[in-house]
């Protein structure tokens, strides 16, 4: 078993708050975390039969559309998920070598993959699929929070982000400190009801999701169906249709 640290007083809780109303899913955060982490032949997370009948591999951060309705609309929210950085982290406290950890500094779980004896009970453990085991390497894996980008001293202070915040088009990614009341991933969460993801399994995630927002617009009543060949906008549609399958 491994223990949590005690939180140091002003820690830092660093985090991610994502944005359920502006996401687009259009995987950007995913492909970004993929290259940062060191994708591809050569690097860190492999591919497994890319370009076979069963293609896999390991990710960091994953993108999940579904289908839904909202005032009389279909709509679709799309889900980023990575690791949540818990703070109760059951996935931390499982680990029978000390591989998997919580930084008392800033929040962040790691897994050292040195003591990584590749068991997996941290992903059994981990009820948000967040740990992907490197069937390469034999070892866990995990999104670190770009821990290796965030405090690179070398990098303009601007891009000291995550890259899948650096990337997100819809600025649908939010990165900062949510132990401070004042930061702007804070203010995020009390102005917009940021939420925890499986709330009730009490493991107190870091990272938060702002809610989809409802239509602002009214939602006209779904038009009476005119009858077949009818009416000035059938004859329209009619003339169009023929125009464009000569
Ligand atoms: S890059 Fe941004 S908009 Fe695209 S899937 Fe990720 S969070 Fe959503
Ligand atoms: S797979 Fe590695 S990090 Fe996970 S519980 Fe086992 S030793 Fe710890
Ligand atoms: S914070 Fe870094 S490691 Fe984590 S999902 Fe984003 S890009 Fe990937």
């Amino acid at each position: 078993m491994t223990m949590l640290p005690k939180a140091a007083p002003g820690a830092r809780k660093l985090g991610l708050v994502i944005d359920l109303d502006t996401c687009v899913g259009c995987h950007a955060c995913a492909v970004s975390c993929k290259e940062w982490n060191g994708g591809g032949e050569a690097g860190a997370l492999p591919d497994y039969d890319k370009y076979g009948t069963n293609p896999d591999g390991v990710w960091f951060n994953r993108v999940h559309s579904y289908e839904t309705e909202s005032q009389g609309c279909s709509r679709t929210v799309n889900l980023p998920r990575s690791c949540l950085h818990c703070e109760d982290a059951l996935c931390v406290t499982v680990c029978p070598t000390g591989a998997s950890y919580k930084r008392a500094e800033d929040g962040i779980v790691l897994i050292d993959t040195d003591i990584c004896i590749g068991c997996k009970l941290c992903s059994w453990a981990c009820p948000y699929g967040a740990r992907e085991f490197d069937e390469d390497a034999g070892v866990m894996r995990k999104c670190t929070l770009c821990v290796d980008r965030i405090y690179d001293q070398s990098l303009p202070e601007a891009e000291r982000e995550p890259a899948c915040v650096a990337s997100c088009p819809a600025r649908a990614r939010h990165f900062g400190d949510l132990a401070d009341p004042q930061s702007g991933v804070s203010r995020l969460v009390a102005e917009r009801g940021g939420t925890d993801l499986l709330a009730d399994f009490g493991y107190r995630p870091t990272n938060k999701y702002l809610p989809p927002r409802r239509a602002s617009i009214p939602v006209p009543p779904a038009p009476t169906p005119e009858p077949r060949g009818g009416g000035i906008g059938s004859a329209l549609l009619n003339l169009l249709d023929k125009a464009l399958s000569r």
